[in-house]
């Protein structure tokens, strides 16, 4: 990309990611001669998707001056440990929450992709001899070591004239929208939008007054069931247990499994569920549980609940004890991840449940294309596991409440709560389908301009309105 053109004024934003797809969220701010990277994330789900995790990135990470992260979702920031070691020097700025999640994440994040190529040598599936990591835990420290926090709604600069902005979105612990200011102009990126009724996060905030906007569009297309989280838990759950079966539910280790356990120990308080152990099989899970015990602040539960949620919860460590799980009979709930059945312990419960009509698999987010959850939800009898084929006998269940994205009707209401009507609103972080309903239901109910930008397109963020400047003629590679 050549920039010795951009004057001073020159405020512009080009699509590095979340086009197309879910997965990758990365958006390059080219102010003013100097480059802001805002989310730096993995490429997940069909193999053609994780591929380009390797390609070149499009523009030199050392020419980065710094990053600013949305959340600690590894889909915003899983890139990051390569980014360094490919060169960038800079600073990667977040929230507090965000900080010590990243913290847990990245190192794991390492683990896991250290453990793929592992498995992909041993099976000699890999053209590459041997194949390597993306990154290891090293450069995951190394990423850890260049990130500074900030407070929700405090400005500050993170490049010389460019006032940036945390406001809170649900979600997640630590979850932000991000807002920047450049020579009186202002664009907001949506982040994931969390939910307005979660049964553990509060609501997110309205947007702050944007010229332009960049939303998600993960559910752009959907509407979540009325009833709520708690009544589609407590109907999926309670067969399962009368009859003595397992329930398996893959989770998000961060997030979806706090609340789920949230509302577990809820329904068993009240009764509504029959007794059974619950158990949480998933390390990294168990530190997040216990780091959402010292940002209360941001969440709607108070201390009794979050007691009530520990008590309730019996955590699996050791792998050791991992397996014994596998022995146990019902009825049982077990909580593990990975939520998108990608890789995890969970996978070990399903290679020793899966096959049992009595038990269930409980689908509770957004399944990517190409993942084992999405092949799950959209009805698939055989599974492959550990290069073994899993009989899926068991009951699979999709709970379509208990994900911690706003839907359509959720991510308008939070658009229309912006104080000003944007330029446009660029729709990103979809399926093609679920981005393009999205950006039509914008144009129609809110009459503001839409679009659904390509990847490595690129807008002049100064214009009054919109003029996309396709990829070729921006990124040179
Ligand atoms: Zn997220």
């Amino acid at each position: 990309m050549d920039t010795s053109t951009l004057q001073n004024s020159e405020f512009r934003l080009t699509f590095l990611g979340a086009t197309g797809t879910v997965t990758g969220s990365r958006y390059l701010v080219e102010a003013g001669g100097k480059r802001l990277l805002v989310d730096c994330g993995l490429f997940q789900g069909y193999k053609a998707l994780r591929l380009r995790n390797w390609e070149e990135f499009p523009v030199d990470p050392s020419s980065i001056d710094a990053v600013l992260l949305t959340h600690a979702h590894l889909d915003h920031s899983g890139y990051l440990p390569r980014l360094v070691d490919e060169g960038f020097k800079g600073v990667i700025w977040c929230t507090p929450a965000t900080r010590r999640l990243c913290g847990i994440l990245l190192p794991d994040s390492a683990h896991l992709l250290g453990e793929e190529a592992e498995y992909a040598n041993r099976k000699g599936s890999t053209k590459h001899h041997p194949a390597r990591p993306l990154y290891d835990e090293n450069s995951a420290r190394g990423a850890l070591r260049q990130m500074r926090h900030w407070d929700f709604d405090q400005s500050f600069e993170p490049v010389p004239g460019v006032i940036a902005n945390f406001r809170s979105q649900g979600h997640i612990l630590g979850a932000a929208a991000i807002t920047l200011a450049y020579h009186g102009v202002s664009l907001t990126f949506s982040g994931d939008i969390g939910r307005p009724n979660d049964p553990v996060m509060r609501p997110p905030s309205p947007p702050a007054a944007s010229d332009w906007i960049v939303t998600e569009s993960t559910y752009g297309d959907r509407e979540h069931s009325a009833g709520g989280i708690k009544q589609e838990l407590c109907a999926a759950l309670e067969p399962v247990l009368r009859r003595g079966g397992v329930a398996i539910i893959p989770a998000f280790a961060v997030g979806r499994a706090q609340s789920l356990l949230h509302v577990i120990a809820q329904l068993q308080l009240e009764g509504a569920l029959p007794a059974a152990p619950v158990y949480l099989n998933s390390p990294m899970a168990t530190d997040v549980t216990s780091l959402y015990r010292q940002y209360t602040a941001q969440l709607i539960l108070d201390d009794a609940a979050l007691e009530r949620m520990h008590r309730n919860t019996r955590i699996v460590n050791s792998a050791e004890d991992s397996k014994q799980l596998n022995q146990r009979k019902g009825p049982m709930i077990i909580v593990s991840a990975s939520g998108m059945v990608t890789g995890g312990r969970v996978l070990h419960h399903l290679v020793a449940f899966a096959s049992d009509p009595l038990n269930a698999i409980i689908l509770c987010g957004f399944q990517a294309g190409g993942t084992r959850g999405a092949l799950l939800a959209e009805g698939a009898r055989r599974l492959r596991i550990y290069g073994q084929d899993v009989e899926v006998k068991a009951e699979v269940k999709q709970l379509s409440s208990a994900s911690a994205h706003a839907d359509a009707p959720e991510i308008l209401a939070w658009l229309k709560s912006a104080p000003n009507r944007p330029r446009a609103v660029f729709v990103t972080h979809g399926e093609p389908s679920a981005a393009d309903r999205l950006r039509v239901r914008i144009e129609r109910e809110l009459g503001w301009d839409a679009i659904v930008p390509e990847f490595g397109a690129s807008v002049d963020l100064m214009s009054t309105t919109a003029q996309m400047v396709p990829a070729k003629l921006v990124v040179s590679a």
